[in-house]
């Protein structure tokens, strides 16, 4: 492994049993040379079933992912699984550890890093290890997003329309076992180099989340994105039990338009008219700006561009023009 990327795993990938160690990452900066950044993962392996790579922290004030993968990794034991599972709570460790979406040291949105190089910036470098070592080993990748300080989403499982339609029934699938509402069908509409598209391109069934967000871990969303898990693992067969909920009618909503990504239309302080999961009709008022500077202004308008449900918006009421407010997804 050590020929194909900088970073070293200090775990064994392949021994039966809980091994809990760090991925070290070559890092020299103005206080220290010969530096590592020390990332930990957990791998708990009993035989040869499937492989589930669960990672949180991708964003790092996204708290839902790192807190329900770290509280599985004290507690998932060998025996209770069937095959592998590979937990990686804080995978942009410095970007968890600062509470910012991107890297502090780099600058560098880990989601826009994809597929990273061998000689990379330290962001690139995790990049790179998941495309050239963790992704060949996994049957199926969890990336746990949630809304981080900018957004509040209402909790759902997420996935591309990939092209293979098969891989995309198994994908598709596995969000519905999240247990949520709704399953949210989103595009890329703002940079490639995605996480879950380098996963997709290799063949793999990505689950990705939006688990909550506004820069919390509430009790409630917290339980959604542990019994996700927990119901992801017993879909694969990789532990035994019963799903919770049990299988329900899921609502498939896709916000696959540019149009159903609404951006604020001027700097100011953002009044959103609907609470998310509520619906909206397109042409009616979605939102107003207004102008703290100049109280003989009215606010600026936001108004609706498609018909669905709102299924995230903004969360901090200040806004640039063209910071997103708000995402329409529309049932299926
Ligand atoms: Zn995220």
């Amino acid at each position: 492994m050590s020929s194909k990327t900088q970073i070293i795993a200090d775990v064994d990938f392949e021994k039966d049993g809980k091994h809990q160690g760090y991925l070290r990452i070559p890092y020299s900066h103005n206080l220290a040379g010969w530096a590592n950044i020390l990332i930990p993962i957990t791998i708990v392996k009993n035989g040869s079933g499937p492989t589930l790579l669960a990672l949180g922290g991708n964003h790092g004030d996204e708290y839902e992912g790192p807190v329900a993968l770290m509280k599985l990794a004290r507690e998932l034991q060998p025996g209770q699984v069937n095959g592998r599972v590979i937990l990686i709570p804080a995978l942009n460790l410095p970007a968890v550890l600062a509470g910012t979406r991107l890297s502090p040291i780099d600058g560098v949105n880990l989601n826009r890093a994809f597929p990273g190089k061998y000689n990379d910036s330290v962001t690139g470098l995790i990049a790179h290890y998941l495309t050239s070592v963790l992704f060949p080993l996994a049957d199926i990748v969890m990336d746990i997003h949630g809304g981080g300080r900018s957004m509040d989403f209402f909790p759902c499982a997420h996935l591309h329309r990939v092209s293979d339609e098969e891989q995309f029934q198994k994908m598709l699938a596995a969000a519905k076992v999240w247990g949520q509402r709704y399953v949210f069908i989103y595009a890329d509409i703002a940079g490639e180099g995605l996480l879950p598209v380098q996963a997709e391109s290799m063949g793999k069934v990505v689950v990705t989340t939006e688990m909550g967000g506004a820069g919390q871990c509430s009790p409630s969303v917290l339980q959604i994105t542990e019994r996700g898990v927990r119901n992801v693992m017993i879909h694969l067969g990789l532990t035994k039990g019963e799903l919770d909920p049990p299988p329900s009618e899921v609502t498939v909503v896709a916000s696959t338009d540019r149009e159903d990504y609404h951006l604020s239309p001027a700097n100011g302080i953002y009044e959103s008219f609907f609470e998310v999961g509520q619906s909206v009709e397109k042409g009616e008022p979605l939102g107003q700006v207004h102008f703290p500077e100049r109280h003989d202004y009215s606010p600026e308008v936001l108004i609706a561009q498609s018909t669905g449900i709102l299924i995230c918006r903004r969360f901090p009421a200040g806004t640039h023009r063209g910071d997103c407010v708000a995402v329409i997804a529309r049932p299926l």
